[in-house]
């Protein structure tokens, strides 16, 4: 009996289809890619973060809680991202592969359900899978600004879609008078007083529809409860000022006092 190469148990544990659709997915003609939310650790004791630039986001994180925690979903997600971690090629090119099917045909693919472009790399075989599959729409919310600014904005694929969120470390870096933006509010009522639009009726609004997206927060008591009616943008911005050192607060509130 021949011992399994050892590319052979890789693949044991691989996921043979990377793409996923529940019902909202489904009801819009799209189809998911997920890795597991924020930081975790593999079995084997590897430590990963997928969402380097989450801030309070990760303190209500939709995909932190319910069904994601279960142990089949939660293997699920892993299981991807350790593919993509292990072998990037080979991931892409499996992509790839699933992407040729037919029935991908104008779909559209959401990348990440949950997870963001965690390294360069990663964003940068996204950014070939799209342009090798131009007959698939992809689209993605992210609060890699920075990466996207660098390796996406000077020269984007025509059929990738993004919104940048709040909540995230880099919200600064953000401006609502230009960039396509979403923001998680308390409720539905609270995006219209905003004059923002919300994506609740289809997700695709948040590439589709007007550029500032509100997003109305799930209604998880726990997690409302944490929010305390603030918008993510809001809520981040707070956690920045208190991050902020004293002087610099100081000379802030000297520029906004001047300003006023
Ligand atoms: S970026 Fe998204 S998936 Fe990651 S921690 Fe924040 S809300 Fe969760």
């Amino acid at each position: 009996m021949s011992l399994p190469e050892p590319s052979e148990i890789a693949s044991a544990a691989r996921p043979t289809r990377l793409l996923a659709q529940n019902r909202e997915m489904r009801s819009i003609g799209a189809w998911n890619w997920t890795l597991p939310a924020w930081a975790g650790r593999f079995d084997d004791g590897r430590t990963y973060n997928t969402c380097p630039s989450a801030g309070v986001c990760r303190s209500v994180c939709y995909a932190r809680n319910g069904t994601y925690l279960w142990p089949t979903v939660r293997a699920k997600h892993q299981a991807n991202l350790k593919f993509v971690l292990d072998d990037l090629d080979g991931w892409t090119t499996a992509m790839l592969a699933e992407l040729s099917s037919a029935k991908f045909t104008g779909a559209w693919v959401r990348i990440h359900d949950s997870g963001d472009f965690f390294s360069d790399d990663y964003l940068a075989a996204w950014l070939r899978i799209c342009r090798s599959r131009p007959a698939v729409n992809f689209y993605c919310y992210t609060k890699e600004v920075d990466r996207f600014r660098r390796l996406v904005e000077p020269d984007p694929p025509p059929n990738l879609l993004w919104v940048f969120s709040f909540g995230g470390t880099q919200d600064a870096a953000l401006d609502i008078d230009t960039d396509r933006v979403a923001d998680v509010f308390p409720t539905e009522a609270s995006i219209a007083e905003a004059g923002w639009a919300s994506q609740e009726a289809s997700d695709l609004l948040a590439v589709l529809g007007p550029r500032l997206v509100g997003v109305p927060a799930n209604r998880i008591p726990h997690y409302l409860r944490r929010l305390r009616g603030r918008r993510f943008s809001q809520w981040q911005a707070e956690v920045d000022a208190e991050r902020r050192p004293h002087n610099q607060n100081s000379a802030a509130d000297l520029t906004e006092r001047r300003a006023a």
